[in-house]
């Protein structure tokens, strides 16, 4: 009975399929993206938290043309504006029926078809819009700030 079976070779073996392949709960499925990006044009839809509606006498002052051509089309309710039609004609140059157009613009500001922005009586939204459409406006006209922000380039040295 000697003490000889000390010499055991005590040898792990890793199998080599053991190693990290990669997870498989990275992967999000179909269904979960989907509703991200669900998510993601609800936040962004109509962009900035929802445009107003135009103001009254911006719609007020659109005015009233006589249709001149044919195939004319009323994007609201997608009829033809028939020649000689009496329509509303927007800044960007597209034409609607006014009973078309008009409730259109008292819940949003744009335009159905190219998205031309009407003035509104949001001044929160006027202000924003000034700062978006970056200094293509130079004159001072509607600045808000009291402090003395003159020439247009909105540069601001401090
Ligand atoms: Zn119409
Ligand atoms: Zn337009």
């Amino acid at each position: 009975m000697g003490l000889e079976d000390n010499s055991i070779e005590f040898r792990l073996q890793v199998p080599e399929s053991d190693r990290y392949v990669g997870n498989p709960e990275d992967y999000v499925d179909a269904a979960e993206y989907e509703a991200l990006l669900q998510t993601l044009a609800e936040s962004d839809g109509g962009g900035r938290r929802g445009a107003p509606p135009a103001s009254k006498s911006a719609v007020e002052a659109l005015p009233t043309v006589k249709i001149e051509s044919e195939g004319v089309v009323c994007a609201v309710c997608k009829d033809l504006l028939g020649v000689g039609d009496a329509a509303k004609r927007l800044p960007c140059g597209h034409e609607y029926h006014g009973d078309c157009i008009v409730p259109w613009l008292s819940s949003r500001n744009s335009c159905p078809v190219c998205r031309f922005e009407l003035p509104t009586d949001d001044r929160e939204y006027e202000e924003e819009r000034v700062v978006n459409s970056a200094s293509s406006n130079s004159n001072g006209a509607s600045s808000s700030g009291g402090g003395g922000g003159g020439g247009g380039g909105g540069t601001h040295i401090v």
